[in-house]
């Protein structure tokens, strides 16, 4: 069992913490990703999904993952099935009962999350903590929906998780100060650099990101410049490391839309409103990478050429 640091809090008070094993709900990219960081740093994890075979599939994309870690000398073979012994499927929250904090990473839909933390609620044991790694749904919001609002927080991991260095730390109205520093260390643990924001929409990342993903979607259908002029543009114009439109459909163009609707909803102006391309494509069930289409049309070794949108 791995002991997280009895380091005082600065600024509150001083006490030990221990968070060995944590719970991720939600086995897609996300989800996975933040199982396999959070057990490459010795926590037990236990995964779930809407049921056992979903988070088993998404145990086997990380497993899949480290394999080619493993082919290319990255990693031993020892240690991918060390990581991956860290990792336990189970059929649902109900099975939280001996996690120190959960991290729910599960489809972006407020209605969705709100059902997930209140099961996760019931089963976590009272004093234990509870995170979303919602892009853009109110913390507060969440966090009023549980028993257990001051120990509620965003914790934003960028994706991929393995790779990406950020997490941002979302501060819900309610979330005390000793969430606040504990989950923080719990990044750091991970391996992660942290920032924090008050709980907006969309946050800060997000804030910024999402109205430029929309505007080379305004482009693209105003016919000002082909997908790949667009991605051009702004990665070699802007030493962007991937353009826009190859943005979206890495982070999964249902993602995209649902943050650009909590963008314009709740920020009440119209620079916000999503574009007739985006919401097209997510009616056609073409979500981007993770579907096989989106902008682009991806081969199952993740090739892609231009698709016609
Ligand atoms: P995804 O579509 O890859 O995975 C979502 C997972 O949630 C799926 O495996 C789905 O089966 C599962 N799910 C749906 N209903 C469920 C239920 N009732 N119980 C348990 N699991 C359920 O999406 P993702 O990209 O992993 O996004 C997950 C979360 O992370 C979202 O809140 C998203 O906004 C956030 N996020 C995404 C990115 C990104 O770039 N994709 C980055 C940061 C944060």
């Amino acid at each position: 069992m791995a002991q997280f640091d009895d380091t005082p809090f600065p600024g509150t008070e001083s006490r030990a913490v221990l968070v060995s094993t944590i719970g991720v709900v939600g086995a897609g990219q996300m989800g996975g990703g933040i199982a396999q960081v959070a057990a490459a740093s010795g926590l037990t994890v236990v995964l779930v999904d809407a049921s056992l075979d979903l988070a088993e599939r998404g145990k086997a994309r990380v497993a899949s993952v480290l394999g080619k870690q493993v082919d290319n000398g990255k990693m031993t073979a020892e240690a991918r099935e060390a990581l991956l012994a860290k990792i336990r499927c189970a059929g649902g929250p109900a099975d939280f009962k001996e996690c120190d904090f959960v991290i729910e990473a599960a489809t972006e839909a407020i209605e969705l999350k709100i059902a997930i933390l209140k099961q996760c609620d019931a089963a976590l044991a009272p004093g234990k903590w509870l995170a979303s790694n919602t892009s853009s749904i109110s913390l507060t919001k969440l966090a009023a929906a549980t028993s257990r609002p001051e120990r509620v927080i965003g914790m934003h991991f960028m994706n991929p998780p393995p790779l990406m260095k950020l997490v941002e730390i979302v501060r819900a109205v309610q979330t005390s100060d000793e969430t606040y520093e504990l989950t923080r260390a719990l990044a750091e643990r991970m391996g992660k650099k942290t920032t924090t924001t008050r709980d907006a929409p969309g946050f800060l990342v997000n804030r910024i990101l999402i109205p430029m993903l929309c505007e080379a979607c305004f482009a693209l259908q105003e016919g000002v410049g082909s997908a790949e002029d667009i991605d051009t543009g702004a990665k070699l114009g802007l030493n962007h490391p991937m353009g826009p439109l190859e943005l979206s459909d890495l982070i999964g163009l249902d993602t995209v839309l649902a943050i650009a609707d909590v963008l314009h909803r709740e920020m009440g102006d119209d620079k916000y409103r999503a574009p007739t391309v985006l919401r097209n494509l997510v009616a056609a069930g073409w979500l981007g990478r993770k579907t096989g289409r989106g902008f682009y049309v991806y081969d199952d070794k993740g090739n892609r050429a231009l698709a016609r949108v």
